[in-house]
């Protein structure tokens, strides 16, 4: 390893010990840029990797609301300020119970090289809090967001700081946000946030941009084989916002999802899922995914069951961090996969990332293969601007033209850098080159 990767993974380590999460996506980045530090020994110079490990800004906030009750409640906010060198920071707020500084630390370092993977001018942040929005009311949701608002607002802006959703964060919870947002500043600053309702200045194609995306660089990776989507038989874990649109995109592309799962457990249909069953239980009803069994007999459920042991041709990991173990890769590997692909942020763990290169599987890590969300969320933040609204089309065929750019970037370098058909490596490296170019250019601040 060369030496200034080691010196500055052991800063980080001492600096940042108890967030795990965010030392795995440190690693994970930082161990493949070997050759890049070798080539330009001003990276070294610079102490560049140090300084892009370090967030540029953290906010740390209590929330306060009233549950439906009466009770007051208490939540912690975050907001991560990561990197701003090639533009505004951009990144989702998670709302979920598990939500602590280190996976927001984690979230906003994998966003710094997504964003620019792109090719488009947004930095790196992430936000979010530890609030569970499952079983509450609309009322509950709503105050908790306003209240969320009150704090952040002083952060953002639509040249400063642009959040977006994430996990339990969807159109509901941004229009409250944004509702908020022009309250307090009494300004109907649209570009403020994105995930917006089409109707109010949100984007055509960006509630399915994740999910079609990932689809897009899963087919872009087969037809780089030889081969295609086409009659292949597919399993994606989660059922959320980027896994129904994954779903989506396979049927149309002729392949069948046999399996999806939330929290609770997996559904298993061999006849393949049913896109519009699942997105009425899942987005509309917000209800459990073992309801679906009960409108489609040919399905079954297995609770607390993972998708990963279902024999399939493609995986796509679409739920949560490290949601993919080393013998669920062994699983795959076993049954015959071809490719995995990931939907959500970090879902594999290193380990079975290893499984799948050993055993020569198209592996597309997350941060190329799930930005096609922040990509049409920029798009939404260009048509804001211009006071423009796009039809579908052509924002989806902006977002094919970003994944394809995407995909053709990572086997760029990660054949310049002795790597030939690591993703990995590739997006790591891709991405790092633009933010380090422009960091170099920006003098030390
Ligand atoms: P949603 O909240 O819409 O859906 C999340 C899904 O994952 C749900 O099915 C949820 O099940 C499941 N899930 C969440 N946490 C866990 C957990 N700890 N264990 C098991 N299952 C879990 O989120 P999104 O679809 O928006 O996000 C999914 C992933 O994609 C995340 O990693 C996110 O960071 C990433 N991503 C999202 C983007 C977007 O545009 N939305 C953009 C880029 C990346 P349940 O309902 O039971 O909680």
């Amino acid at each position: 390893m060369h030496s200034a990767i080691k010196r500055t993974l052991e800063v980080v380590e001492r600096r940042n010990h108890s967030e795990p999460v965010f030392l795995q996506a440190v690693h994970e980045v930082l161990e493949t840029l070997g050759p890049v530090v070798e080539e330009h020994p001003e990276i070294a110079d610079l102490n560049l990797l140090e300084r892009l490990c370090e967030p540029e800004r953290q906010i740390i906030f209590r929330v306060v609301w009233k549950d439906d009750a009466g009770n007051v409640q208490v939540n912690r906010g975050f907001r991560t300020e990561f990197n701003s060198v090639l533009g505004p920071y951009k990144g989702g707020l998670r709302f979920h119970p598990t939500v602590n500084m280190g996976v927001i630390k984690f979230l906003g370092f994998e966003q710094i090289f997504k964003n620019s993977l792109t090719g488009l001018n947004i930095g790196g942040g992430k936000g979010g809090a530890d609030f569970d929005p499952k079983g509450k009311s609309d009322d509950e949701v709503m105050r908790f967001c306003q209240a969320f608002m009150s704090e952040l607002f002083r952060h953002i802006g639509h040249r400063r700081d642009v959040p977006a959703g994430d996990i339990g964060v969807g159109a509901r919870e941004i229009g409250y946000l944004f509702g908020q947002y022009k309250k307090l500043t009494n300004s109907y600053e649209l570009g403020v946030i994105t995930g917006k309702g089409v109707s109010w200045g949100g984007s055509q194609g960006r509630t399915e941009a994740t999910g079609f995306g990932a689809v897009y660089f899963a087919e872009e990776i087969m037809q780089a084989a030889g081969d295609s989507l086409e009659g292949k038989s597919c399993v994606i874990s989660g059922s959320g916002n980027v896994a129904l649109y994954a779903l989506r995109k396979l049927n149309d592309l002729g392949a069948t999802v046999v399996a999806c799962s939330d929290s609770s457990g997996a559904i298993f249909d061999p006849k393949g899922i049913d896109f519009s069953a699942l997105r009425l239980i899942k987005e509309v009803e917000r209800e459990r995914i073992e309801k679906y069994c009960e409108i489609h007999p040919s399905a079954s459920f297995r609770p607390k069951a993972k998708v990963w042991d279902i024999p399939c041709d493609a995986a796509f990991p679409c739920a949560t961090q490290n949601e993919l173990e080393v013998d669920d890769a062994r699983k795959l590997v076993q049954n015959g996969c071809k490719l995995v692909c990931e939907g959500a942020n970090m879902p594999c763990t290193p380990e079975a990332i290893k499984v799948f290169h050993q055993a020569k599987i198209p592996f597309g890590p997350g941060k190329a293969a799930n930005a096609g969300g922040v990509a049409v969320s920029a798009l939404e933040m260009q048509q804001n601007a211009g006071l423009e609204h796009w039809p579908f089309d052509r924002v989806d065929e902006e977002l094919r033209r970003i994944m394809r750019g995407i995909h053709t970037s990572c086997l760029h370098y990660a054949d310049k850098y002795q790597a030939s058909g690591n993703y990995v490596a590739g997006a790591n490296i891709g991405g790092f080159l633009r933010v380090a170019e422009a960091m170099m250019c920006h003098g030390l601040i």
